[in-house]
């Protein structure tokens, strides 16, 4: 297998110029150009020869071609147009890859799933668009997407916030959604002149590697992420008052508050104390109430 050509300024330079690309910034397009960051996120990653890897966002196919060299297969989903011809120059040494122009949000993953891997667990890798990390996330997440393990790029607050625990002022929504599929382990922070051009925030590398088990039973997931949302969208406010005040959940405030109870918490507790075993307890037990 060819090995990887780009990875590094000059060469990334080179290509950029042939082409006359001009970055788009609407895209999140931050280049990477350190080639032991790409090495660390395919170790990370863990990617054997039977793997089939899904990449957001090739660019102009940097960590693409490393992928190819320790994938089975690659399938590569790029939104900008502009970067298709590139793609096609810079990955024509690799019959394994294949690119799909379209934004990412918009393509059935499942599908892809089941095309190129039999609807078998996927592994996820990408330098992502930092503009849309949440809904990527959270969309291959709840669409129920067979994933083994999701390893990317993103900026650094947002990997703190999918890693921690409560007592945390980064613990919110995201951490139980990720929490409540994946077990996080950041693997490495990457400073902003490994990328071109620069972001102006840090980076680090996150690894999700999905439950086998679930962690905590839940009756209703819905209702579960539906308490967990109106809990940190009023962060300041007591659990009650959030859960209360909340237009996606209509419940009787006394259902609230000896669901509150039940669950032995005092009624000034505020959502960023609970564990994702509380939310689910709690869930359960206004499930049972109604
Ligand atoms: N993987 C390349 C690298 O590491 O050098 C580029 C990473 S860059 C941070 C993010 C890439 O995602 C860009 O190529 C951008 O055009 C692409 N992108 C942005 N929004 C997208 C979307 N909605 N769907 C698919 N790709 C998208």
């Amino acid at each position: 297998m060819t090995k990887p050509t780009l990875g590094n300024p000059q060469n990334t330079i080179e290509v950029l110029q042939k082409y006359g690309f001009s970055f788009q910034k609407k895209f999140g397009q931050n280049f990477l150009i350190d080639t032991h960051v790409l090495d660390k996120i395919i170790s990370s990653a863990g990617i054997t020869k039977d793997d089939m890897v899904l990449e957001i966002g090739p660019g102009i196919g940097t960590m693409t071609q490393y992928l190819a060299c320790a994938a089975r297969k690659v399938v590569a989903v790029e939104i900008d147009k502009a970067l298709i011809p590139i793609l096609e120059d810079t990955l024509s040494a690799y019959d394994n890859v294949t690119v799909i122009n379209e934004d990412v949000l918009k393509v059935d993953i499942n599908q892809l799933a089941e095309e190129y891997n039999d609807g078998k667990p996927i592994k996820v890798v990408a330098n992502l668009p930092y503009y849309i990390t949440t809904p990527i996330i959270m969309g291959l997440y709840e669409s129920h997407v067979p994933i083994e393990s999701i390893t990317v790029m993103v900026q650094k607050e947002v990997a703190d916030r999918m890693q921690t625990g409560p007592g945390s002022k980064d613990y919110g929504a995201l951490s139980l959604a990720v929490q409540y599929y994946a077990k996080p382990y950041i693997v490495a922070n990457v400073p902003p002149n490994c990328f071109m051009p620069r972001p102006n925030v840090g980076s680090a590398v996150i690894r999700l590697t999905s439950h086998t088990e679930a962690p905590v039973q839940v009756k209703d997931e819905q209702l579960m992420f539906k308490i967990i949302r109106a809990s940190f969208n009023q962060r300041r406010k007591t659990l009650a008052n959030g859960l209360n005040n909340s237009s996606e959940i209509q419940l009787p405030k006394e259902v609230i508050i000896e669901a509150i109870e039940k669950l032995g918490k005092g009624a000034s507790v505020r959502g960023e104390a609970l564990t994702l075993q509380e939310f689910a307890d709690l869930s359960n037990t206004i499930s049972e109430m109604l």
